[in-house]
């Protein structure tokens, strides 16, 4: 296929909007998938993606199509996913595309990650096609809809494209706007190479396969390759298309986009956003916009059995493999014992890593709460990044404190913005505007502290507009605040995993929070134990445990001897998980139900 017979493009959509039903549909269409073979949702290639509903990691497809004139032609899919954390890897499968389906729920709306999406797609200079799906709802309301994305968006729906991807209505019109309205590569091909690379993924037997796109040159097997960024050399080994299983071909030309594998070790040495050049024949510079992006959240992952602690060690290393944002570390804790400090780029890369090591890897876990990364300027103008507690410098050491702060816009019906400034404003947001307001819907916008949105935001944020809201939001930079360390103390003892970096105003109503809830917790001891929460050496909230020798058999009055059995050797079970602080033992239940507050 002529370069100008090529049409890139990716599906841009909120959350359950049917990006993946339309994707689906358009393999069956174009006979890519036969009917039969077609797992339901096939682009989502993974277990947890598909109970999730989400699409993690992105799969492309080439699908031949042939237009009502008879002309033939290549489209090449590039999906993307969904969520804010991988808010770099959309952007560069955009990168990738020279247009994108804009698929909008015909009975929503415009939502908070639909208009995230097209500010990507539109920095990246992409011909968005706006799409309504799920016409065949009785709810469908077309006409609301359509003046939603005008009024917001801005875009023209003169021809906006009304389909139904799960009954397979419009579908055909659908491919004909792509050849239509998607623009055709340009075409380099005698420019030396430089190939984007929009995702890579560890593969056992063959090392990384990288998916790319070529934009200027062309790349064959066999050839040295170079990562402009990395600054690695491989030898390709095998390169092909995903039509969507893998079809091997000699050459890739520009415009089009293809896979490689090159004995590449870990996908650290093929990160996406870099770009291929050979060897030999050097591109000038690489293409814009590679950024190596940082983990924002960190948590403590805890074996529950220490006897588990070097396989998750091998775990964390063969997931890292895969997954160049993962970071981690050794970490041990007083409390915990020994484990690792592991970065994120957010809560739900988080909650995928730890569902994978104990799913894939059987291990069973103990996750401290989530802390954002901070910046601290000590006394001597050194400049820290702070993803522990532990690692802060005493009050006297530090200079000054910063947390990162981003940028929350939120989607909600006008009855509920009232719930939602109010919400925003108690977690420290800052107003910045209120915008777009169609009769119905409006668009609030904030800046905020990303520790106030890692939390438990986006269930207050639905629980407070009745499940109607929705969120998104980017980085946009460090700020000072007052942030200080609140420390839990029992009887003398700092109960390490429990300490949190916080905002002054919030650490008093935490540590009473906290130190109630560890009053409850822990069970009385021989004698008496204080339990306290420190800034520094004041302390703030203080709560005390009454001496008290726990008798767990007190409560079968009556004689059933069997019942008092299981509970004492229940009780010494129990026992093996207590973790001594000092002189009082602390049930591992303790921190637990602690770390999971709120
Ligand atoms: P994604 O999150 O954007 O990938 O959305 P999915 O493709 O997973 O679709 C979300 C839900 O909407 C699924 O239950 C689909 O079956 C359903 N769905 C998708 N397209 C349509 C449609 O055209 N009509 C109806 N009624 N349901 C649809
Ligand atoms: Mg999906």
């Amino acid at each position: 296929v002529p370069v100008k017979n090529i049409r890139n493009f990716s599906i841009i959509a909120h959350i359950d909007h049917g990006k993946s039903t339309l994707a689906d549909q358009l393999l069956l269409k174009t006979n890519t998938v036969a009917e039969r073979d077609m797992v339901e949702q096939f682009m989502d290639s993974n277990d947890i993606e598909r109970e999730r509903g989400i699409t993690i990691k992105l799969n492309s497809a080439r699908m031949r199509y042939t237009d009502s004139q008879g002309e033939l032609y290549a489209l090449n899919l590039i999906d993307t996913p969904g969520h804010v954390d991988f808010a770099y890897e959309v952007s560069r499968s955009l990168a990738a595309c020279e247009g994108a389906l804009l698929v909008v729920d015909a009975s929503q709306g415009v939502e908070a990650q639909t208009l995230a999406n097209v500010w990507l797609a539109l920095e990246n200079d992409l011909e968005v096609i706006p799409v309504l799906n799920k016409i065949d709802l009785p709810g469908a309301d077309p006409d609301r809809v359509i003046s939603e994305i005008e009024d917001i968006i801005g875009l023209d729906c003169t021809d906006i494209l009304k389909v139904s991807a799960k009954v397979g209505l419009g579908i055909d019109d659908v491919l004909e706007a792509i050849v239509k309205r998607v623009p055709p590569p340009k075409n380099t091909v005698d420019k030396p190479l430089r190939a984007l690379i929009y995702d890579s993924y560890y593969d056992a037997y063959r090392g990384v396969i990288c998916q790319f796109r070529v934009v200027d040159g062309s790349v064959s097997r066999g050839d040295r390759i170079l990562m402009m960024n990395t600054g690695k050399e491989h030898i390709v080994d095998e390169i092909g298309v995903l039509a969507p299983n893998k079809v091997t071909v000699d050459t890739l030309y520009c415009g089009e986009v293809g896979y490689m594998a090159a004995q590449i070790k870990s996908v650290k040495d093929a990160r996406v956003g870099d770009t291929i050049t050979l060897s030999k024949n050097q591109a000038q510079e690489p293409l814009p916009g590679y950024v190596e992006v940082q983990p924002m959240v960190y948590c403590g992952l805890f074996p529950t059995d220490s006897n588990q602690y070097q396989d998750l060690r091998v775990a964390l290393d063969k997931l890292q493999l895969n997954d160049a944002a993962l970071r981690f570390e050794p970490e041990i804790s007083t409390a915990m014992g020994f484990g690792f400090r592991c970065g994120f780029l957010g809560l739900l890369h988080m909650e995928i890593v730890q569902e994978r090591l104990e799913r894939e890897y059987n291990l069973q876990l103990i996750t401290t709460a989530p802390t954002v990364i901070y910046k601290c300027v000590t006394a001597d103008g050194q400049e820290l990044m702070i993803n522990s507690p532990a690692d802060l410098p005493e009050p006297q050491k530090r200079r000054s404190m910063a947390e990162p702060y981003v940028r929350l816009e939120m989607v909600t019906p006008t009855d509920y913005v009232g719930n939602l400034i109010e919400l925003a404003t108690s977690r420290r947001g800052e107003y910045q505007e209120m915008r777009y307001l169609t009769e119905n819907r409006t668009t609030l916008v904030f800046d905020i502290p990303l520790a106030e949105v890692v939390t438990d935001y986006f269930d207050v944020l639905k629980s407070r507009s009745k499940g109607y809201a929705s969120m998104e939001y980017q980085m946009i930079g460090f700020r000072e605040n007052d942030l200080v360390k609140l420390e839990i103390k029992i009887n003398g003892e700092p109960a390490d995993a429990l300490s949190v970096i916080t905002h002054r105003d919030n650490s008093y109503k935490l540590g009473k929070q906290l130190v109630s809830k560890l009053k409850e917790l822990i069970p009385r001891q021989m004698f008496k134990v204080p339990i306290q929460a420190c800034i520094g050496v004041k302390v703030i909230a203080s709560e005390q445990i009454a001496p008290y020798r726990k008798d767990v058999t007190a409560k079968c009055y009556g004689g059933d001897i069997s019942r008092k059995k299981k509970l004492l050797s229940k009780q010494a079970e129990g026992k093996k998980r207590m973790k001594a602080l000092g002189r009082v033992e602390v049930p591992q239940e303790a921190f637990m139900a602690v770390l999971n507050l709120d």
